[in-house]
């Protein structure tokens, strides 16, 4: 795998693994607070509700005297129901309104049995109205235990809407299970503790002994009590941490169950014997109905508290969620900008390093180099590597320099230093090769042999440097007659040789023919200005691959071609004579005769 490929997936993961965990936290911390946000309206819910239930209970009681005494003083009993009324109207009010404000289609049911509550109270409180209009003696105790009943009854209607809140808050945070048990069962504490003492008022009124039935329903209260005290005790233990709720606790137990229920089983005692309770109900109300007040104290402090607990996870979770998103949003940018150093700082310049050292390995040095822009280890490299392209620029430029030195010599070594010619050494060598094709594929093949005649008187005449010139001349003469094909050297001295592929006898001769006559037509002009004219003669010889003795050799095509030579130098000179050629079925004969 690539290293950037590698680098990219090491990236990618790194990214995921760390989205991953800020996804985690968030979608935690984002539970509990949408719990918490959830739970506490309806703890607030849950806290109005059972505020209702605690006033519709404390109304029966004042409905309770208004009905079966006589009050010593009317207005103030008078003025007792009427804010009793008050209050449980305006904490129904309360929760009316609290629950149509929040819009939640899952508290419609409750609306309804608040409203349904206020049905119920209404006909309760017409009932007592009724037989509050008439004078004591006239109340029938039946009618008055049926309005009583109907307080009752009012209260039963409600109850469906504390459990139906109840079972809301409970969904919207499970912790919440125990202490909003606890608050409802404190607030069932509170409901019994007024039923129990109502138990008396009437005995108390007529100052008479308990019936039985007052007997059973006190006892039968009494230990519904003490059980609820134990299981709220129970249900709270989550809660006992906080002293408050412990102090409140022991309030409960030493207040009412000490005190106030202390004071009733005094009351139960003269109820079961002799019935002369000494004391008015209004006594017993004064005594009594202030023990009570630590239930409902509890049963707040204990909604309190939850509230404030959910409050404080409310506010922590939102905390959280903005630190994670926060520091997430940072730690990104952080983890993408080091992702980007490295790339660009490490990365990227191994990458380009390493295919700078494939250029410079494979010789493409017109590569740019960056140039290092930080003085780290990576500059260090990227320094090294421009020496290395100046050592490689200067070792090619060495070899290059080398390369043209040996075409050089090898030019020198193959060149006649006069002339400019090929020199007999170079002949030789390529000659051997031409030889070597025709002889291999029988093609035509003509060797010319030149040579200045009287040079020797040249030199005498014009000098050596004259001579030289001439010699120049000649070879320049010799060049235009030259095809590509051909080869042409100087053979030594004032010789000239010529070897011409693909041409056969009668060709040759007719090129050294048109050469010699350019020579013998030719003046030559020395460097003084004085004008030469020279000749030279030819001897001619063609390889023929089917001639009876055909040549094994270029030396053996030379030496025919000198032998002619030697005839045209014989014959006269300023003349091209042809070497002879047998063919197979042919008998010999050797012309010496000048073309
Ligand atoms: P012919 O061939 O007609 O029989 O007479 P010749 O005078 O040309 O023959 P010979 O071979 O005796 O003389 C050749 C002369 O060429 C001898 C030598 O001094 C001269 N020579 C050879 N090489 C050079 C050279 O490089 N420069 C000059 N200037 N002369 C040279
Ligand atoms: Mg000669
Ligand atoms: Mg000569």
């Amino acid at each position: 795998m690539s290293l950037n490929r590698l680098f990219w997936l090491i990236s990618i993961l790194l990214m995921l693994l760390f989205l991953t965990l800020i996804g985690r936290i968030v979608s935690s911390e984002w539970s509990v607070y949408e719990r918490s946000t959830k739970s506490m309206p309806a703890i607030r819910n849950l806290q109005l509700a059972l505020l209702v239930e605690e006033k519709l209970a404390a109304e029966r009681g004042p409905v309770n005297s208004r009905l079966t005494q006589e009050s010593d003083d009317a207005a103030e009993a008078f003025a007792g129901l009427e804010q009793a009324r008050s209050a449980s109207d305006q904490s129904l009010a309360t929760l009316r309104h609290a629950l149509q404000v929040q819009a939640d289609p899952q508290l419609a049911p409750v609306i309804e049995h608040v409203e349904s509550t206020q049905q119920a109270l209404a006909a309760a409180r017409k009932e007592a109205d009724l037989l509050l209009t008439r004078p004591k003696p006239q109340r029938d105790m039946a009618a008055v235990g049926t309005a009583l009943e109907m307080m009752t009854h009012a209260v039963g209607v409600f109850a469906p809407a504390i459990s139906t809140l109840s079972g809301i808050a409970v969904k919207s945070d499970a912790q919440l299970s125990d202490g909003l048990q606890g608050a409802q069962l404190t607030s069932s504490l509170r409901n019994i503790a007024g039923q129990i003492g109502s138990v008396f008022v009437a005995p108390i009124v007529a100052q008479r002994p308990l019936t039985t039935q007052e007997i059973n329903t006190f006892s039968k209260l009494s230990g519904q009590i003490e059980q609820l005290y134990s299981v709220i005790e129970l249900q709270l233990h989550t809660y006992q941490d906080n002293p408050t709720v412990e102090v409140a606790l022991n309030t409960v137990r030493d207040q009412y169950l000490g005190a106030g229920l202390g004071f009733l089983d005094e009351l139960f005692v003269i109820g079961r014997s002799t019935g002369n309770y000494g004391l008015s109900a209004h006594d017993v109300t004064a005594r009594y109905v202030p023990k009570m007040a630590a239930i409902p104290h509890l049963r707040d402090l204990v909604l309190a508290e939850m509230l404030k607990q959910a409050e404080d996870k409310n506010r922590h979770a939102a905390y959280v969620l903005l630190a994670a998103t926060c520091l997430g949003v940072i730690a990104l940018g952080i983890f993408m900008l080091l992702m980007r150093v490295i790339r660009q700082r490490v990365l990227r310049p191994i990458l380009d390093a390493t295919d700078l050292f494939t250029s410079l390995a494979e010789e493409r040095l017109n590569t740019a180099i960056p140039i290092p822009r930080h003085d780290d280890e990576i500059g260090a490299m990227m320094r090294a590597i421009h020496v290395l392209k100046a050592h490689s620029v200067a070792k090619v430029s060495l070899e290059k320099q080398r390369e043209e030195l040996i075409t050089q010599l090898q030019t020198l070594s193959d060149t006649d230093f006069l002339t400019g010619l090929m020199n007999r050494r170079a002949f030789f060598s390529q000659g051997e090769q031409q030889f070597g094709i025709a002889q291999r594929y029988r093609r035509q093949l003509v060797l010319i042999l030149m040579d200045v005649d009287h040079f020797k008187a040249v030199n005498d005449q014009y000098g050596h440097p004259g001579g030289d010139q001439v010699l120049r001349g000649v070879a320049d003469l010799c060049r235009r007659y030259r095809r590509k094909v051909d080869l042409l050297a100087r053979y030594g001295g004032e010789e000239f040789i010529a070897l011409l592929p693909e041409i056969d006898l009668s060709q040759g001769l007719a090129v050294a023919e048109k050469l010699r006559s350019a020579i013998d037509a030719c003046h030559l002009q020395l460097d003084d200005g004085q004008i030469v004219n020279v000749t030279a003669s030819f001897g001619v010889a063609a390889f023929d691959s089917e001639a009876v003795d055909c040549d094994k050799s270029l030396e053996s095509l030379i030496e025919r071609a000198d032998q002619a030579l030697y005839q045209a130098k014989h014959g006269g000179r300023n003349m091209v004579v042809a070497s002879p050629q047998r063919k197979f079925d042919e008998s010999f004969s050797s012309s010496d005769a000048p073309i």
